[in-house]
């Protein structure tokens, strides 16, 4: 079965909606971008139309490729101050000379809608999550909405980073899985991918997980996003992966879709807790 990130997504937009109704006020989010980097351009502009279909003000501050950490710093201290700023979000990647563990504690946690500032992150790994970093609760949600049992399963994580796989080890863990986490250094990945109940794959390479690499009736979420030429896919195989697994997301339409819709949900809610 192949997963339906967009109608997920939708049934979620419209639960937004009605918290939005219930908020009474319009939430607001500032997000940095950095250069000229047209996939970040696209994430952002996906990012700004959701934000229009839902009435939620949404700020784009755009900074040259040569931008200096101080000049960056003082922009994100400006948005902590400022009461309209509800959200704060600086689009990765970063330019070299940018520190980025220094730009993610400079964001007031209390702001943070990615859940990158490391007081949102300590309280994710102890298990009492305020902020969650949206991509990895989007392939929670994904569980959730397919009734996919965490619980006793054996879920191999491929790809660690701060973003993905990090937040994903607490989550599975609450939820009772079994997790291994893959990387760049792993020995034989086909060997551990083959045992995995549920596989998710965040690593950026294309057709990195091929038809061979799964077992049979495996459950295959691809967080991966790439361009090759002018179509965007996914890490994994998908035409040859597809005919093998039991449920697989499909790149563009999966993992995406949602992701967008949980750093809103993370809007509203620090926008709630901020009126409180
Ligand atoms: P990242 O920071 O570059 O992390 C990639 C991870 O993959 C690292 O842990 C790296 O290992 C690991 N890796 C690299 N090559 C590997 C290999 N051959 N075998 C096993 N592991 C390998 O990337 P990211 O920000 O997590 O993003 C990953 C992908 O997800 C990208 O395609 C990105 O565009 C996409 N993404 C999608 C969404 C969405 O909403 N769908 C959101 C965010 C990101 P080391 O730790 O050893 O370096």
């Amino acid at each position: 079965m192949i997963i339906d990130g967009k109608k997920i997504a939708q049934k979620i937009e419209r639960q937004l909606t009605e918290k939005l109704k219930k908020l009474k006020t319009e939430p607001s989010l500032a997000i940095i971008l950095i250069g000229k980097n047209s996939a970040s351009e696209i994430y952002v502009q996906e990012k700004q139309e959701v934000c229009q279909r839902l009435n939620i003000k949404c700020l784009i501050f755009k900074l040259p490729i040569s931008v200096t950490q101080n000049q960056l710093l003082a922009l994100i201290d400006g948005f902590n101050e400022d009461k309209k700023v509800n959200g704060i979000l600086v689009q990765l990647p970063l330019p070299d000379q940018i520190n980025i563990n220094a730009v993610f504690c400079s964001i007031s946690p209390e702001k943070d809608v990615d859940g990158l500032n490391p007081l949102n992150i300590g309280f994710l790994e102890i298990g009492q999550p305020f902020i969650i970093p949206p991509t990895a609760v989007a392939v929670l949600e994904i569980m959730k909405s397919y009734k996919i049992k965490l619980k006793g399963s054996k879920v191999v994580l491929v790809g660690y980073s701060n973003l993905v796989g990090k937040p994903l080890l607490p989550l599975l863990i609450e939820q009772g899985a079994t997790v291994t986490i893959c990387h760049k250094k792993t020995k034989n990945l086909a060997k551990i991918t083959k045992e995995a109940d549920i596989l998710v794959v965040a690593v950026g390479k294309p057709n990195l997980i091929k038809a061979a690499m799964i077992k049979k009736g495996a459950i295959i979420i691809d967080v991966g996003i790439n361009r090759v030429g002018k179509k965007i896919i996914g890490d994994v195989d998908f035409e040859k992966v597809k005919k093998k697994a039991s449920f697989i997301t499909p790149v563009p339409g999966g993992v995406g879709p949602i992701t967008v819709m949980m750093l809103l949900r993370n809007l509203i809610e620090i926008t709630r807790l901020q009126k409180e």
